[in-house]
Order: C-alpha cells, then structure tokens, then sequence
C-alpha cells in the first residue's frame, strides 16, 4: 500500500506534538497551555451559540472577527487574515509564497524554493518545508539563543537574504528568548523575501514587533488565541500585513477554515481582554518567581518572556529529569535535539502548580544525591554539543 502513498508523504517526519495525557491529577506543564480558563464571557458566548444554527455554514472570511482584530490593531480589515490556528496560517505562508523544489529549475539551493529559520525554534517549520517540497534553511541562533545581527549572518553566508519566505518566532520557542522590535526590523530590511513573525508569545514580552506588519509591506505578524487566550481547543489564529500578502492567503485557504464555534469564541475574548491581561500579568509575576526559585536549587534558567523556562537541570540528565518528573505526575517537555538535550522547557503554569514542580524538583535532588553521594555535579552534555 506505501507505494500508493507519493514519496514526498512517505519520507516526512511528521510534527510531534507534546502528550495530551487523560491521567487525573496529572500536573501538564509540557505544551504551554494557559492555566486559566477562558473568561466566563467567553463560556457562556460558546454555549449561547450552541442551537440550531450549528446546522449552518460559519461566515467564510469570519468577517466580524476580522473586523475587531483591525481595531484593536489599528490597521484595516483587509491586512488581516483569520486561520484554523495560526499553525494553518503558518502552513498557507509557505504554499503562497514558496515554490516546491521541484518546479524550480535550480532545485534546493533556489531562493525561490526556500524556507529559512533559525535553530532552534518552533518544530512545526520544518515540516511544513517539507510537506510543501521547498528546500530548509536552518541557520543557529548564538549559543545563548539571541539573534544573529545582519552583519554576522553575512559574515557566516549560510543565512540567505533572498530566501523566498523567513519565518522567526519572536519571542523564541523554545528558549523563551525576547528579541527587540529594533533588531527583528533591522533583520527584516535586509531580508528580500517575505518574513513571517511567529509572535505566538507576544502577550508576555515586554515589546512585540506588530508594528512591523504595517510598516514594511514584506512583513507578516502571526498571533494566536491558543496561549495568551486561553483557546487552544477552538483553533483561532491571526496574521497581520499588507493586504496583497493577505489575499494570497485568503485566495488558498478553505472555505470555510476557521469554525463557526472558533468565530464566535475569539469575538468574545477581545470583548473582555482586561480578563486575559490579569492573568497573563500573573503568568509573568509567576514566571519569574519560578526561575528564581529553580536557580537556587541548582538549575541553570534562561530568560523568558514567554510562558515557559528552558532550564538546564542539575546532578541528572535532562532526560532523566523528565523521567522523574512525570514518576511524581508531573509532565515537562524535553527535545531530542544537539542543541536541547541538556535542557527542559517547562510551561508556566498556576502558582500552585509551581509549588509542585519546585517540591518535586527538591525530592528528586535529595534521591538522586543519597544514590550516587560521591558523584559531581554532572554537566557532561552540556554546551558541547552546541556550536
Ligand atoms: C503554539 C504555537 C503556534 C501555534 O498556535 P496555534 O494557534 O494553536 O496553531 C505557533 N507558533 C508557535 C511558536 C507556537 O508556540
């Protein structure tokens, strides 16, 4: 039967998305889910639209929706595109702009037929790459996950200016870095092709890059109602740019590709946005109260200004950490890759949740001694791998 399957399909490596376990009690910090709940507003919009109507085709271009991000944004209905997540937005950038490989005459090193980020970040985009046929370019953020100026990405030639569409997430997943709106817009004038910022955490930096979007007419801003909004399950994401760039996307979208249910439920949020800014305020306080807590029992935490940590953990592998965690029914999340293994990324979650994580953490530390009392400090694996 494979051989029915088109070669492309058959090599992908499919994205793996972070466990979504049915086990009670279990403490799930490993997909930057939002702690909080969406606002009652927003419930209660969702049941009220649950009726008869549930038979009727939602509005195609989820027109209202539109038409309240563009106020919020101060822009125009027209540079605003509403996808199924903003995973389908990211998937319909590289179909409108990239061409595959195989229709361009220079095969994978052609400008034309290329999709180009830095490593790490968000583990969606090469498979979005490769699903469409376009040529990868991963080009290494510095060691400590900032963002290569022009000058250096020049001097380094791997980083290519013409690359038909960049996509950068801003601030980085998943090292939680945050880049300044100065530096994303220096990168964005060198670049010649079209640049997506992945802003998926925007709501808990201190600066986002929106008004890039509008500035430059080669530049696109995706958001999300998943993370800061609570609305993960409804699937409703943004993309914010010059309205060319925006018809491209409507012109290959579905239909009907953003759910009435979805619609109805992002309408409500930016009706009550003083409810999410409380939270995602307390998100931060608790952030920052967990890195300090973690680094003085012996974790290495880097800076975020997301809703999660990469922390570098003491005495025992990562792995091994995440092994033991999820032992105290605790779920963090852990990349097989060079420049990750050391580390774990652990969402944000409610104080409590963090109470728990950091009690977890300690018991670990104080087994993990007692077993091996004579063993150092192991940071074997770390920073090597990286170059
Ligand atoms: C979660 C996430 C997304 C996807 O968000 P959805 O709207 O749920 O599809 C996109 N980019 C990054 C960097 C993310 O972390």
């Amino acid at each position: 039967m494979r051989s029915l399957i088109r070669p492309l399909v058959r090599a992908l490596h499919p994205y793996v998305p972070g466990e979504q376990p049915k086990i009670r009690g279990l403490i799930k910090l490993n997909t930057n889910e939002n702690p909080y709940p969406p606002s009652p507003k927003v419930l209660a919009a969702i049941t009220r639209a649950v009726d008869v109507r549930l038979r009727l085709y939602p509005n195609p271009t989820s027109q209202r929706l539109r038409e309240r991000l563009a106020r919020l944004h101060r822009c125009r209905p027209e540079q605003v595109f509403i996808g199924n997540g903003s995973d389908e937005c990211l998937a319909l950038a590289v179909r409108a702009f990239v061409e595959p490989v195989s229709a361009a005459r220079r095969g994978a090193a052609d400008p034309r037929a290329t999709v180009q980020y830095f490593r790490p970040s968000y583990s969606l985009y090469p498979v979005l790459a490769d699903t469409h046929g376009a040529a990868r370019n991963e080009v290494p953020l510095a060691p400590d996950f900032s963002l290569p100026g022009v000058a250096a990405l020049r001097r380094g030639r791997a980083w290519r200016f013409d690359a038909a569409l960049t996509l950068v997430t801003t601030p980085n997943a998943p090292s939680g870095r945050g880049y300044t709106r100065a530096d994303l817009d220096a990168l964005c004038r060198a670049q010649r092709g079209v640049v997506l910022l992945d802003e998926a955490y925007a709501d808990f930096a201190d600066e986002h890059a929106l008004p890039l979007a509008l500035e430059h007419a080669h530049v696109l801003v995706a958001r999300t109602f998943s993370k800061s909004y609570s609305l993960c399950f409804q699937r409703v994401g943004y993309v914010i740019g010059h309205p060319t760039l925006i018809a491209a996307l409507d012109a290959i979208r579905d239909s009907y590709n953003v759910n009435g249910l979805g619609q109805v439920a992002a309408e409500a949020t930016l009706a009550d946005l003083p409810y999410y800014r409380a939270h995602i305020a307390t998100i931060v306080r608790t952030r920052e109260a967990l890195g300090r807590t973690l680094a003085t029992i012996g974790f290495e935490v880097l800076p975020s200004q997301t809703n999660f940590l990469l922390v570098r953990p003491p005495v025992l592998a990562a792995r091994t950490w995440l092994e033991r965690l999820r032992d105290r029914r605790i779920l963090v999340r852990w990349f097989d890759t060079p420049e990750l293994r050391d580390a774990l990324r652990i969402t944000v979650g409610t104080d409590r949740e963090a109470a728990a994580l950091v009690r977890a953490a300690r018991q670990i530390l104080r087994d993990a001694r007692r077993s091996v009392p004579a063993t150092p400090v192991r940071r074997a694996t770390r920073g090597r791998a990286r170059r």
